[in-house]
């Protein structure tokens, strides 16, 4: 309680400072520290409300989505003249003798805190600002700095408008799915503001298989463009001298996974070969520091060349599986469950998962007709007939008691049919939704056991909570 009072009388005062003081000074610089103050009160504001409604995954064996709520926004300095702001997304600052250059902005509710503090650490006129791709956890900032210096040079790839477009067409069908598996975030979309983001104009798009290379102060520096496992906008720097990659979010979240070629919150398929040729690339470089914009840097020469030569060696195993399964005839499901990593190039699956980028590699090269039935032809789906067959097969009850005996035999998505063709004669029947929640509940057990996805077990625990509520 003594913390919201806290976060409410800053929050306040921000916004009270904010309005006087911007009243009489507006245009000029002054203005515009006033602003970012009142930002970074609203954002901090925002910040501790959502870690407050994030908990820590402990049963997870991975690095999760919500552990990213809970950093300490801070700046350290990893290398000699590179600055971290940390936080849910990384802001970088590269100090040389003519300016700074940034890689990504970080989220837009931290992002003034990180302008704050990295100017207090490398103070400076900022000449350039490469975005890693157009994702909000990584462009959000980009307005701050660009409100104090216009005149940087905004480096992104060529498909960055085209990312920022769809997301913006779309954002009303992402958000709600987001928002089913991240339970965090705020209901509506940010309308207005200065938490707005998208809408950048970049002055250099480097397109896919080049290069764009500059120096500052004697620095050299390349943005390469690398499309990857978070879409086909990304974008690396490269450090050639002191062998530094920042690298956005090409490898996501985790390093290294099972790279995530499929989001359960559907946006475009990531394609595999395109990222086979991305890290062929990386791997060339032989980079002694990974500088990931989520979470720490990782440091090794050996270390890092073997991660990355495994995650390219594990896309392609994928890749050359599902391939060869769809031309032996075998169906998606039968290769869904088939093809697995052997041993020696095993990797988390706590973001990406082996079975989801089979059918997203199969669906990419031959489309959702899977040639099984002209039903998957025409908009009329089996489930419309649930209710009907749950009728033929006598009502609710028998199809509970098939449930329970899928259930005991293990058999846990059999007897999520089971329940959802019941439910679908009778949506409130008890027995029904014990074993659905039974069911989901065995699921995430198998999930946490196998790797801990954190998209699936968001999903689970969202239909867990959905099943508890109808039972109560
Ligand atoms: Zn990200």
């Amino acid at each position: 309680m003594a913390n919201i009072l806290k976060w409410l009388g800053v929050l306040l005062l921000g916004i009270l400072l904010g309005t006087v003081l911007g009243y009489g000074a507006r245009d000029s610089g002054f203005a515009r520290v006033v602003e970012e103050r009142r930002a970074e009160a609203v954002g901090t504001l925002a910040s501790s409300y959502i870690a407050s409604q994030t908990e820590v995954d402990d049963r997870a064996e991975v690095k999760t989505v919500a552990g990213l709520q809970h950093i300490e926004v801070g700046v350290d300095q990893p290398a000699p003249d590179v600055f971290r702001a940390s936080g849910v997304g990384n802001t970088f600052l590269i100090r040389t003798h003519d300016g700074l250059v940034l890689f990504d902005t970080g989220l837009a509710t931290q992002a003034a805190k990180h302008k704050r503090l990295l100017q207090e650490a490398a103070p400076g006129q900022v000449t350039h600002i490469v975005l890693s791709h157009s994702h909000a956890d990584h462009i959000g900032g980009a307005k701050f700095w660009l409100a104090e210096f216009p005149d940087a040079e905004v480096v992104t790839h060529a498909e960055f408008i085209e990312g920022q477009r769809y997301l913006d067409d779309l954002e009303r069908h992402f958000w709600s799915r987001n928002r089913l598996l991240y339970t965090f975030m705020p209901e509506e979309p940010p309308e207005s503001g200065m938490n707005v983001y998208g809408g950048i104009t970049p002055n250099i798009e480097v397109a896919e298989g080049d290069a764009y290379a500059f120096s500052s102060g004697g620095v050299q520096f390349e943005a390469i463009a690398a499309a990857g496992a978070e879409g086909d906008d990304n974008l690396v720097l490269w450090l050639p001298e002191q062998r530094l990659l920042f690298s956005g979010d090409f490898f996501g979240p985790l390093f290294p996974m099972v790279p995530n070629l499929f989001t359960l919150r559907g946006e475009k398929f990531r394609d595999p070969l395109a990222y086979v040729r991305s890290l062929d690339k990386l791997i060339a470089l032989q980079p002694e520091m990974v500088l990931p914009s989520h979470f720490d840097p990782v440091t090794g020469s050996e270390r890092i060349r073997q991660d990355m030569q495994r995650m390219r060696d594990a896309t392609q195993f994928i890749h050359d599986q599902t391939v060869a399964g769809m031309n032996r005839g075998d169906s998606l499901w039968q290769l869904m469950r088939d093809v697995q990593l052997p041993p020696e190039l095993a990797l988390s699956q706590g973001h990406g998962k082996v079975s989801w980028n089979v059918r997203s590699i199969w669906e990419h090269y031959s489309t959702w007709f899977h040639f099984e039935s002209t039903t998957e032809l025409y908009p009329v789906q089996i489930r419309e007939l649930y209710s009907d067959i749950a009728d033929l097969a006598g009502g609710p009850e028998p199809l509970a008691v098939r449930a329970r005996e899928s259930l005991e035999a293990g058999e846990l998505e059999a007897a999520l049919h089971w329940v959802e063709l019941g439910l679908a004669s009778q949506p409130g029947h008890t027995d029904l939704l014990q074993a659905r929640l039974a069911a989901l509940n065995q699921l995430l057990d198998r999930a946490y056991e196998q790797g801990s996805n954190y998209s699936e077990t968001g999903w689970l625990k969202s239909r867990i909570s959905t099943t508890e509520a109808a039972l109560d």
